[in-house]
């Protein structure tokens, strides 16, 4: 494997190169400040291009690159961005194509994929946590719910929109659809429910007896149960990591007991999950390692 270079954007652009499965030099980050990250959300599509395209030629200091992997938010198909929550101006931009093209007036020529953020922040688990010959599955709890998934396989996997209650009043999940996932564990979706208190407060409260808190602690835990049996049913069992801000939330006892509750067959039991922090660098591994694969199969 020759080296390649990992690109995470979202409100800021973390770009690395990678060689092997870990980082073979600095992380770049921009804007390097979190709270400059508006700089992006503001940038027309043809611009981000440009601008990630810069940020790539910084970090690759003279070194042969093969392949170019980036992860952003959203659904993803052969290099388009079909759907951006967090980058709404990108929907329907062709990143891929701008990218090469970008890159290759920058004498840098390498294949260049684009993939979902959850997607390489679960290749990026793999090469560093599972090894690369395993399935591997990840929850992202943040403001919405990714789902990554590795060996990266062409398809939408959008996970966080898992129907997990028929409740109809069930209805903060960004996408305005009832009863999803991200709809009961997404931050926003909780700053919704409890217009009074914050997600921490929420916890809290269920720890000091707080009714209403509780039972949305335990809604929490049987959704994401409820959600991993839907995977564990189409794909069977297997590693599960839960990542992301919302995961320090999860007690993984209780849904252990949860998931058990719901699969019941046996050659479906057996699944392992794990709350780990990751961060840019888990993600630039991953659309590194995810792009050279890519590359290898031509
Ligand atoms: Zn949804």
């Amino acid at each position: 494997m020759g080296k390649a270079i990992g690109v995470m954007a979202a409100h800021q652009i973390a770009v690395g190169v990678v060689e092997n499965g870990a980082p073979a030099g600095p992380m770049f980050l921009y804007p390097e400040s979190e709270s400059a990250a508006h700089v992006l959300e503001g940038m027309p599509a043809e611009n981000l291009a440009e601008c990630l395209s810069h940020q790539i030629k910084g970090a690759r200091q003279g070194a042969e690159i093969e392949a170019v992997g980036v992860g952003l938010p959203g659904i993803i198909h052969e290099g388009v961005v079909e759907e951006s929550p967090n980058l709404p101006q990108f929907k329907g931009f062709k990143l891929q194509e701008a990218l090469a093209s970008a890159l290759e007036t920058a004498q840098l020529r390498a294949r260049v994929c684009i993939f979902n953020d959850a997607d390489a922040i679960a290749a990026g688990l793999a090469a560093t946590q599972s090894g690369l010959d395993q399935l591997i599955r990840i929850w992202l709890l943040g403001h919405g719910i990714g789902y990554g998934r590795y060996p990266w396989t062409d398809g939408v996997w959008e996970g966080g929109h898992t129907v997990v209650t028929l409740d109809a009043n069930e209805r903060f999940c960004g996408c305005g659809g009832r009863g999803h996932l991200e709809g009961v564990m997404g931050q926003r979706a909780m700053r919704m429910r409890f217009l009074d208190m914050e997600p921490d407060e929420v916890f809290a409260g269920a720890k000091a007896g707080n009714r209403r808190c509780a039972e949305f602690v335990q809604l929490f835990h049987r959704a994401l149960a409820a959600a991993t049996a839907t995977s564990i049913a189409m794909e069977g069992p297997g590693k599960f990591f839960i990542t992301g801000p919302g995961s320090k939330f999860v007690d993984l006892g209780r849904l252990g007991i949860y998931l058990h509750e719901m699969v019941k067959l046996s050659p479906l039991q057996g699944s392992q999950l794990e709350v780990i922090g990751t961060d840019f660098e888990t993600g630039i591994i991953g659309a590194a390692v995810n792009a050279t694969r890519a590359a290898g199969k031509g």
